[in-house]
């Protein structure tokens, strides 16, 4: 790595005047914790001029209940994420996820907004300079093949945060603000299938905060995922789930998944297990369902079908880990 080139860095005293200086300089980036963008400009990946710290806005760095449910800003650290006791006690999947990301200083300063906006990753892309020069660049920056699936146009990048399966199951919706004003998407319209540009952002606009709307009664949320080292990687394949049961029979299920595709994914097809009892057959349709809608591409070290494989385990695994709890 690199050092940083020479460049601006702003702080903002209020949303409004992030927002301005977003607008006004085309080419630069929100800075959250850096933990993501600062290596990435180390690598000669991210050429931006002016980053816009949001650590000067104690509002995104807050916490609150509201009557709808919870509120978390952009700027809340994944270290807090993962310690609140509201999250912990009606958001598990929310902590358990925070928690899995990387090591506990990345945790420190890492924050939501961050988690949520962080780039797409692959083996020919996440490297240093001279090793992208060397393989004339792919696609998404700098060159014109891609070198995963070199017949295609488009970049399989993975999006392998954490945060945004777990905050999927649980309803999320993000709060996003620029010069033109505000707007409210449910967070899975954060995300488009293009690893080269897969967030829906507009220019100069940044994720101010996260909603949750309050847990239906007796339901039960988790994050489960595997990765090359336990104590720090990301996820070859990140899966959360939120389910309610009655009576052993599903009334609510969700699951969606981290790690497999240019976006996080919301699993579509769970609604024929609503009114069933979680048997064999409900399994073996949760696996067909998971190992159809994932598409794990050449861009880890860990061969593409282990992680459909592998996506498909950790749901069926977690799904019946929270059937028991939904009966405790
Ligand atoms: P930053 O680096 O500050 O920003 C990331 C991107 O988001 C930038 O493009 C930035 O412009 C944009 N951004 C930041 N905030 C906003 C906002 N409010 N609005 C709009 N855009 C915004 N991540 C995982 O999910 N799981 C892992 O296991 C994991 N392991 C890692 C291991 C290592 C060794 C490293 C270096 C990184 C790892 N990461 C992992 C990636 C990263 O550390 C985390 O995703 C972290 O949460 C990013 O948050 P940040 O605040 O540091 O983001
Ligand atoms: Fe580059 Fe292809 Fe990897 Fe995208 S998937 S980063 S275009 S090699």
């Amino acid at each position: 790595m690199n050092h940083l080139p020479p460049l601006a860095l702003l702080r903002p005293h209020s949303l409004g005047e992030a927002a301005t200086l977003l607008s006004a300089q085309p080419l630069a980036k929100v800075l959250g914790g850096g933990t993501d963008l600062l290596p990435s400009m180390r690598r000669g990946i991210e050429r931006t001029p002016v980053l816009v710290s949001l650590t000067g806005l104690p509002d995104l760095a807050l916490i609150s209940k509201t009557a709808q449910g919870l509120a978390i800003g952009a700027a809340v650290s994944l270290a807090r994420l993962s310690e609140n006791a509201t999250i912990h006690a009606h958001y598990p999947a929310v902590a358990q996820a925070a928690a899995a990301v990387a090591g506990p200083a990345h945790r420190n300063v890492a924050t939501l907004g961050g988690n949520l906006c962080q780039d797409t990753r692959c083996l020919f892309y996440n490297q240093g300079e001279w090793w992208r020069a060397s393989n004339s660049y792919c696609l998404k920056r700098g060159g014109d093949v891609c070198h995963v699936a070199p017949q295609g146009q488009r970049c399989h990048a993975a999006f392998c945060g954490d945060l945004a399966p777990a905050l999927m199951v649980l309803g999320a919706q993000v709060e996003l603000m620029s010069a033109a004003g505000k707007r409210q998407i449910p967070l899975h319209a954060l995300y488009q299938d293009d690893g080269a540009a897969h967030l829906t952002l507009a220019p100069g606009e940044l994720l101010t905060g996260v909603t949750l709307p309050l847990p239906s009664a007796g339901s039960r949320s988790g994050y489960r995922k595997a990765r090359v080292r336990a104590a720090m990687d990301f996820a070859l394949a990140g899966v959360a789930c939120a389910l309610t049961m009655r009576d052993a029979r599903v009334v609510e299920l969700r699951l969606a998944l981290s790690g497999t595709n240019a976006r996080p994914i919301l699993l579509t097809g769970t609604q024929d297990l609503i009114g069933q009892p979680l048997d064999e057959a409900g399994f073996a349709l949760l696996q067909k369902l998971v190992q159809r809608q994932v598409s794990p591409m050449r861009t880890t070290i860990t061969q593409a079908n282990y992680r459909r494989q592998v996506a498909a385990v950790l749901a069926q695994r977690l799904v019946r880990e929270l059937a028991l709890a939904c009966e405790e």
